[in-house]
Parts: structure tokens; sequence; C-alpha cells
């Protein structure tokens, strides 16, 4: 079942249509790029399809990021200095990749993006939030990195690093009133991401109501279902047959697999195209899309705590429910028996 809900009353908004809308995308986090890199491989929709106004209904959406624009330099960052003025709204924020803590050192800095004209220096990836965020339409942050804080985020990291919502803070709200928006995943899942912003353009010309989301501020009809309950591999785990080694088709629980409490759609909804998810393909589910990753699902490769008891308790029934249906399954495949020539 989903979470309970931070917004759970349906109310359209009351303010005008956005005709036009940009999209400043920051990953200069601490981040691998991951996230940009995994959009490109959306198709429900695409990339292409929101920027090509392929798509009824949504405003007219302009891309900035770094990766992708043809814009370089001073030419990119102008339309963030623009909106740090307020001069370039509305936009959704990107953020992907975590955000450092640059007040626990004497000197230096974690993480930037451009320079500051005037003193030369580095602007921090905190300083764009800083500056940004008050004018924003909604921020939504791409990745577990940027959400909960991530793999950078781990227990003795020096860059004192966290999620989005930890550093603006989790009652955090945009100047339309909207939550910070998680989209997690270690990299997004594509067709997540893409499909949360689909719903965030429906919602700024009216047309969808304040997005669903849960109390880790993730997309509820994304994130309300675990990876076991959309995995290819389920009927194995029902009928306790478990793999001892990879490149089996069983249920893969006892190498690592911690599918049956993440709350992730990639088992249901494939990697690219409706095609992989981690365990469809012989992959342990890891968590990489819970607030707790990695520090809470490591060793990787263990067999989860919580698991050895339920496979335990699956294995009374499940090897004897595997028998009876064997019985039953000959027994079907067997025609009636008057199915027969009599001459
Ligand atoms: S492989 Fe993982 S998610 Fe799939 S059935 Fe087994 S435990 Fe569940
Ligand atoms: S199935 Fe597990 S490891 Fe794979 S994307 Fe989902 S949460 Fe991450």
């Amino acid at each position: 079942m989903p979470n309970s809900s931070v917004s759970p009353q349906i109310s359209f908004q009351s303010s005008e249509p956005i005709k036009e809308i940009e999209i400043l995308w920051i990953s200069a986090g601490l981040s691998c790029d991951g996230d940009t890199i995994a959009m490109t491989g959306a198709t429900q929709p695409s990339i292409e399809d929101i920027l090509l106004g392929a798509i009824p209904g949504i405003p007219k959406v302009k891309l900035h990021n770094a990766f992708l624009s043809k814009e370089v330099g001073d030419d990119f960052l102008q339309n963030f200095h623009l909106a740090a003025e307020g001069k370039f709204a509305p936009f959704i924020l990107v953020v992907e990749g975590s955000i450092p803590d640059e007040h626990n050192k004497q000197e230096g800095y974690w993480a930037a993006l451009g320079t500051d004209k005037t003193t030369g220096q580095p602007i921090t990836t905190c300083e764009w939030i800083d500056r940004l965020t008050p004018h924003a339409w909604v921020v939504v942050a791409a990745g577990t990195c940027s959400a909960y804080g991530g793999i950078h985020a781990m227990a003795g990291n020096p860059t004192g690093c966290m999620g989005l919502a930890d550093y603006l803070g989790w009652k955090w709200k945009s100047k339309a009133g909207i939550p910070i928006v998680n989209v997690p995943g270690c990299p997004v899942q594509p067709d997540n991401f893409m499909e949360t912003l689909l719903y965030l353009l429906y919602q700024a010309v009216g047309l969808a109501p304040m997005i669903p989301l849960d109390e880790q501020l993730r997309p509820t009809w994304l994130f309300g279902a675990t990876v076991h309950e959309g995995c290819d591999r389920g009927g194995y785990y029902e009928q306790a047959e478990f793999a001892d080694e990879y490149g089996s088709p069983l249920c893969i629980v006892k190498l690592g697999c911690w599918g049956p409490v993440v709350q992730c759609n990639v088992g249901k909804r494939g990697w690219m195209a409706g095609i992989g998810g981690c365990p469809n393909v012989g992959g342990i589910c890891i968590g990489c899309t819970m607030p707790g990753f990695p520090d809470k699902f490591m060793p990787f490769m263990n067999q989860p705590p919580g698991s050895l008891l339920s496979s335990h308790a699956v294995a009374t029934y499940g090897k004897a429910i595997h028998a009876l249906r064997k019985f039953t399954q000959t027994s079907l495949n067997k025609e009636p028996s008057w199915r027969r020539r009599k001459t």
C-alpha cells in the first residue's frame, strides 16, 4: 500500500495556466551524471516528445542541461543568472546529485557550477540552490543522490552531503505551493522521471491536480508497490524455488535480493522500452530507490537478514504447494479421454 500522502486533496490550481516553461537542470551536485544520461533513454514519454511539442495540452518546454544544451560556458549560465534574479519565470528546477555541506571545512568547496564574474570565484552548487529555489515553480530531485543523499552520503564521507529535502527542509514548498518532488533511483528509471515531469507539465496548465506524493516525497503511483510485487520471479519465490548461484531463472533472494521490501516499479516497468528491470534480468535488488540506500543494504551480496526468516517460512508450504501443482499440471497436460478416436 502507498504511504500516506503529503498532498491528498484533489485541488486544481487556480492561477493562470502556464503557456511556456523552462527547465533548469543542475547536475553539479555530487553525482555521476547518470540521471541525465538515463533520462535520454526514456520512451514514455521521451525527452524529444516533450521538447518538440508532440504531446498535446502541455506548455512549450525548453531544457537547459549542461550535457544536452547547445549553449556552453557563459551563454549556458546566463539563463541560470536570469532565473536567480527572478527574470526567467516560470521554470522547473531539476537538481541532480547530493548537496554538500560547504560549512564543514576551513577552505575550498565541494561542488560548483561556473564562476562569479566579479570575484572570479566558483559559484557553489549550494549557492545556486539558495538563489534559484525561491523563484522555481517546482523543484524536482532527479535520482537518489539528490533525493536522499545516495552513495555520496554514506557514513564516513567527508563532504557531509545530503538530499535536497534535508538541505531545504522536508516541509519546503515552491512559490506555487508544491513540495519538493523526489524521483529516486540510482540512476533514476528513465520513464519514472519523464512521467513525473509530464504530470507536472499537465499540472502547470491546470489539467492535473496537485501531484500526489508519499511521506518521502515520491510520486505515489510510481513508488507505492515493492519490486517483489512486480517481479517476473515472484512465482518461483512463492514456490520456494531459490537460486543458489547466478544464471538461474529462479528467485534470487538468497543471493541478496531486497525486492520484497523495496519500493520500486522497475520489476514491472523494466528499464528501457519495457526491457530489463534488475531482478527480471538476474540482478539482485540493492534498494537503490530507498532513503536508507546504500548503508542499510550493505553488504550487497549477502542474503537480507529478514529474508532468512521469510524464505524459510515460504519453504514450509511452497514446496508442498509446488508438488500439488505438478500433480494437477500433469492431469491438465492430458486431453479429456473422450477426445480419442474410437475407430
Ligand atoms: S528475485 Fe527478488 S523481487 Fe524477484 S521474486 Fe525473488 S525476492 Fe522477490
Ligand atoms: S529493482 Fe532495486 S536495484 Fe533495481 S532500480 Fe529498483 S530499487 Fe534499484
